[in-house]
């Protein structure tokens, strides 16, 4: 295999420095203008399959979010009751790499992903790659971790907690239906999500998990809050990203100008030995330089 040309995995790494500052601050200026309602979050919490969850309001602002940022189009893959996976085909992310081979590089989308989760929707947990392009696989897919506390608390409401009483005292399905003034069905469905989170079991009886959330979790929280879901003001949202991004173009074309470009060749591979040592420039890009360091 022939070795890559140090000039141009060095020219490329500029241009992908100038890409990931772009990505970082949008990122950020998305996730600070993004903070999403309880009561739309647990819409997407209670969903019972994959298709419905993609289809709830927050699923399908969080895609046109995470294209605005740059990231590609993110679907659904996975909704467990504490785990969320997405896949993201031929993600813009991946193709920052151009000379890994073998190794998963998309720790950026990861990372937002989480961050989106636990700032935008009070959904604390940890996200990883769990496929890449760059690793050899189809296309680039990402686990987010939930914390089972902050997911009960924000998925159940106050139905639910009228239903976990209910069945408490020994209520069979039709007398809680009529105390929630419901027919018999609509409470049947409300019980089989409490099923999928183990609350109550195939027979709907409790649980240990259902009686040890009634005994500590019921009282948590306190008044929620409420407020207009950002995909009301999604112009807004997209201005506020386009801006920052062209302010992050701005700035790194102005660092990274001519000084680099005024060298001679032999200075720049040298150059490139220096940036690999140095920690300021290589903080972001490490992941990148491990692996290339690892191809020879
Ligand atoms: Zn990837």
């Amino acid at each position: 295999m022939e070795k890559p040309n140090e000039f141009s995995s060095f020219a490329e790494s500029i241009a992908s420095l100038g890409t990931l500052t772009k990505l970082e601050s949008a990122i950020s200026v998305a996730i600070k203008n993004s903070k999403v309602p309880p009561k739309e979050t647990r819409k997407l919490l209670k969903c019972m399959n994959t298709q419905e969850a993609g289809n709830t309001a927050l699923f399908q602002f969080m895609r046109q979010l995470f294209e605005k940022i740059g990231m590609g189009q993110l679907q659904l893959i996975r909704n467990d009751i504490f785990r969320y996976d997405f896949a993201i085909e031929d993600s813009p992310v991946h193709k920052l790499y151009p000379h890994i081979k073998g190794k998963k590089t998309c720790y950026i989308t990861a990372e937002s992903l989480a961050s989106f989760f636990s700032k935008d929707l009070g959904l604390p947990g940890t996200a990883e790659e769990t496929s890449c392009k760059n690793a050899g696989d189809p296309r680039c897919e990402f686990a987010i971790s939930l914390q089972p506390l902050a997911v009960y608390q924000m998925a159940l409401d106050e139905v639910d907690k009228t239903i976990i009483n209910e069945v408490m005292d020994g209520q069979n399905t039709e007398k809680i239906a009529e105390s929630l003034d419901m027919v018999e069905e609509e409470a049947l469905y409300r019980m089989n999500i409490l099923k999928r989170y183990k609350i109550l079991d195939d027979e709907y009886n409790m649980t240990e998990i259902g009686e040890t959330y009634h005994k500590y979790g019921e009282g948590m929280g306190g008044e929620e809050e409420d407020f207009t879901p950002p995909w009301k003001d999604m112009a807004e949202i997209s201005n506020a990203i386009s801006a920052s991004t062209s302010f992050a173009e701005a700035f790194t074309e102005a660092t990274n100008g001519e000084k680099i470009w005024d060298v001679e060749e032999k200075d720049i591979v040298n150059l490139a030995d220096e940036a690999k040592k140095s920690k300021s420039f290589a903080e972001l890009l490490s992941k990148q330089i491990k692996s290339d360091d690892m191809e020879e």
